[in-house]
């Protein structure tokens, strides 16, 4: 069944995540795969991939909802796609070279919760071909 992100942001890895292929540490920004939609979702063609909840506080910021956001036929307010990607709109940069979040402080809560080297973490990674 296709997922939401739960995107972590593109803070420094933890030092303990390593990639899976090689034992060098993974560094968000210079990532980004998990800001983009995921070739399951893509596949089954679901495309509301970061919600953004009345309690986020990107809520607040109606000027960024109404730049950033699309509302779905049920009334929830998700993060705009992009590109072949599907990528986030917020997502600035190169996958897999160098990427930032223009929205950081604001992200909303799915964002805060992907942990570099986690499964779900190689697993957008390898969607992206990043390993
Ligand atoms: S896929 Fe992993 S390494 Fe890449 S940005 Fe997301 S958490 Fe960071
Ligand atoms: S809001 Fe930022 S952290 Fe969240 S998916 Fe978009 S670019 Fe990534």
């Amino acid at each position: 069944m296709a997922r939401a992100a739960q995107r972590r942001g593109n803070t420094a890895a933890k030092p303990s995540a390593r990639s899976a292929q090689s034992d060098v540490p993974l560094d968000c920004q210079t990532c980004g795969a998990c800001c983009c939609n995921s070739n399951e979702n893509k596949a089954e063609r679901y495309i509301d991939y970061v919600e953004v909840k009345p309690r986020d506080a990107l809520s607040k910021r109606p000027e960024l909802i109404a730049k950033l956001c699309v509302i779905n036929s049920k009334s929830e307010t998700h993060l705009k796609l992009i590109g072949r990607e599907q990528r986030c709109i917020a997502l600035e940069g190169k996958l897999g070279e160098e990427v930032r979040c223009s929205i950081y402080v604001v992200r909303p809560k799915p964002c805060r919760t992907v942990e570099a080297g986690s499964d779900e973490c190689h697993a957008r990674r390898r969607d992206q071909k990043l390993e």
